[in-house]
């Protein structure tokens, strides 16, 4: 099957979308293949061609300047969690980075192709909603920008049309004073569940909060309405609001029973993992994944 599948190695996104409109549904974008050669090997994906986006220079590049961290698609986990930029910038995501699957993988499988796959047990886009993080999408007609949690649509599916290529995520720093951490519960390689939290803390009292959830359900999702109850509470009470929240828990991130993880599991330790990743935020010297 691998042998018999052809190459195009497109040097623009404008090639590289103009191939796949003219090879349609034969043709897949391939960056890494860590999803795309297991999909094929086991026989749930049908293609001839594939699409290499890797030979886009533009899609390899980090940079940063007023505020705003910009990744290629095609960077890679490793180069992530080792760049001097992300680092900086986004400490957070660096951290989960280093703690997608194995070096094999991380050294394959690139940015784009993780959120582009958007499986749902994947690490790296619970962190970049905290960031409010956007994504540019182009295509033989132009380009254009959303932001991410409406890019992650559902369980496998974004926003991403036929011709469309993820070209780059764009990542705000945080407010000034948000510290983050990402948490991560795994048994196997993939997370069965990942906590992101911003916290702002300013005399004992919550200033700020951002909050995220992956892995337990469909899609990554940002708590909005719990950030807004907890704006203003005292950071001790932090764990007691979210223990109080297990039905918006369970009505926003609904958690699926899998391979990983049964659905009551998965809101248990949601509860417990976001009160620690708060805890660990609000610290005047970050942990881990600070
Ligand atoms: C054993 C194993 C363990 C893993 N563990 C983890 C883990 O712990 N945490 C985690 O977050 N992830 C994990 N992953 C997922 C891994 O991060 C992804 O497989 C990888 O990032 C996908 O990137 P890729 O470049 O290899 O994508 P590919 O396999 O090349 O492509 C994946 C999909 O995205 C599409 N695609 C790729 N790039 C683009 C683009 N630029 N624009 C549009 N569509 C595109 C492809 O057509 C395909 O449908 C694991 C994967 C494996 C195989």
């Amino acid at each position: 099957m691998l042998q018999s599948l052809q190459l195009v190695q497109p040097k623009t996104v404008a090639e590289a979308s103009g191939a796949l409109a003219d090879l349609g549904e034969k043709a897949k974008i391939y960056a890494g293949g860590a999803e795309l050669l297991l999909l094929f090997r086991n026989g749930l994906l049908d293609a001839e061609i594939l699409v290499d986006v890797k030979r886009i220079e533009r899609l390899h590049r980090i940079t940063s300047g007023d505020g705003m961290l910009r990744i290629g698609a095609c960077v890679t986990h490793h180069a992530l969690e080792k760049s001097d930029l992300v680092r900086a910038h986004a400490p957070a995501l660096a951290y989960a980075e280093s703690q997608v699957a194995n070096v094999r993988v991380r050294n394959q499988g690139t940015l784009g192709g993780n959120l582009a796959f958007n499986d749902p047990h994947s690490d790296p886009g619970t962190v970049l909603l905290v960031h409010d993080a956007a994504v540019t999408i182009g295509n033989k007609n132009g380009e254009r920008r959303m932001a991410l949690k409406d890019f992650f649509v559902d369980m496998y599916a974004t926003a991403l049309e036929p011709g469309d290529v993820l070209m780059e995520i764009e990542v705000p720093q945080l407010p000034a004073g948000m510290k983050s951490v990402y948490q991560r519960l795994h048994r196997y390689q993939r997370p069965t569940l990942g906590v992101a939290a911003g916290v702002c803390k300013a005399e004992g009292v919550i200033a700020d909060l951002r909050l995220a959830v992956g892995c337990a359900g469909p899609k990554a999702e940002r708590l909005n309405e719990l950030e807004t109850t907890m704006k203003g509470a005292a950071f001790a009470d932090a764990g007691k609001i979210v223990a109080q929240a297990k039905n918006y828990l369970r009505d926003r991130l609904r958690p699926v029973d899998d391979l990983l993880g049964s659905a009551d599991y998965k809101l248990y330790m949601a509860g417990v993992m976001l009160a620690a990743a708060i805890e660990e935020a609000g610290r005047e010297k970050n942990g881990s994944g600070a």
